[in-house]
């Protein structure tokens, strides 16, 4: 067994006793109900919906334990166009050593579409349950991972961003305004899309190309019990996430999803989801919410890797991923 392998189980047996993994899912599946429903009517930019999303994740934030990132507030306001009032960041951390500026940061985007009225529709709440109340319900659960052991050596930085399905400006404005030096940001983990589909044993990792990286987070990855699996279409993703805005910046950032492969090697029966940026994107029964947790440990096992070892990876081709 590697030493990342060893470090990795070590802070796995530590920090998920058995019941724990029960206890996560639970709260996970709580957090993507309630963010997914009807209630918040599709978290659209500019909504009552996605106030009160930013409320809830704030004070997730702050049950768990995460410093608010800005001064006294998780809030970090930023203009959007041609609206009055202001989308917001909501931003906790985990305070490091004090004399370091490095971080890792965690990012998530909370809104969706809304609430958006055709005539061939019968529903029209684009939930944004898959795209991305998911995503942030994993979120929280990362960040209540590492507020349940003991502080870092590098600061963690989780950021529910918004106003990422009409132009990542949410993550825009936090490349231009982080809470730790932009030079300084080891790597950004972002959530968009998670496993609902049950235990997997493959992944792969966006972007495939343009980043020196993706055989570490495999060496990461293996000893965990996970293949790495390229479907081969990753680069089509190039400009789809958060991760663009730091990618760009050549802020080394990727994005993890999981396959198909069932332990053991089979293929599994996809489940019929809905199609996101639609009103189908809702929670149903057919999901799957066993692997939830896996997921969960898979990129905290790769921040714990980078936090014990801030290695000098690097994004070779910032230009892949700027917009056309
Ligand atoms: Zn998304």
């Amino acid at each position: 067994m590697t030493s990342i392998a060893k470090k990795a189980l070590i802070c796995i047996a530590i920090v998920l006793p058995l019941a724990g993994g029960a206890q996560l899912r639970e709260k996970f599946q709580a957090h993507a109900t309630y963010l997914a429903s009807d209630e918040l009517k599709g978290r659209g930019t500019g909504s009552e919906g996605i106030r009160l999303a930013a409320k809830y994740i704030a004070t997730q934030f702050k049950e768990i334990g995460l410093e608010p990132g800005l001064e006294k507030s998780y809030y970090q306001e930023f203009p959007f166009p041609e609206q009055q009032q202001p989308e917001a960041n909501i931003v906790g951390v985990i305070k490091g050593a004090a004399t370091t500026k490095k971080s890792i940061v965690f990012t998530a985007h909370y809104d969706a579409y809304g609430v958006i009225k055709k005539e061939e529709q019968n529903d029209s709440i684009y939930n944004g349950a898959l795209d991305n109340a998911i995503g942030v319900a994993a979120l929280i659960e990362i960040a209540r991972l590492f507020a349940e052991q003991e502080a870092p050596e590098c600061h963690l930085v989780f950021v529910a961003t918004a106003a990422e399905e009409f132009g990542a400006y949410g993550s825009k404005f936090y490349v231009e305004n982080p809470v730790f030096p932009i030079e300084d940001i080891i790597i950004c983990l972002n959530i968009d899309g998670f496993n609902v589909s049950g235990v997997r044993e493959d992944y792969f990792v966006f972007p495939k190309r343009g980043v020196d990286y993706v055989d570490q987070i495999e060496a990461i990855a293996k000893p965990l019990g996970w293949v790495y699996k390229s479907p081969g279409w990753e680069d089509q993703l190039n400009t789809s996430f958060d991760t663009a805005s730091f990618l760009q910046r050549s802020v080394p950032a990727l994005t993890l999803w999981t396959g198909d492969q069932l332990k053991g090697g089979k293929t599994a029966e996809p489940i019929p989801f809905g199609k996101i940026h639609s009103p189908e994107d809702e929670i149903t029964a057919l999901w799957n919410w066993e692997g939830v947790e896996d997921h969960c440990l898979l990129y905290k096992a790769i921040a714990d890797y980078f936090l014990n070892n801030p290695s000098d990876i690097k994004v070779t081709e910032p230009s892949l991923f700027m917009e056309k």
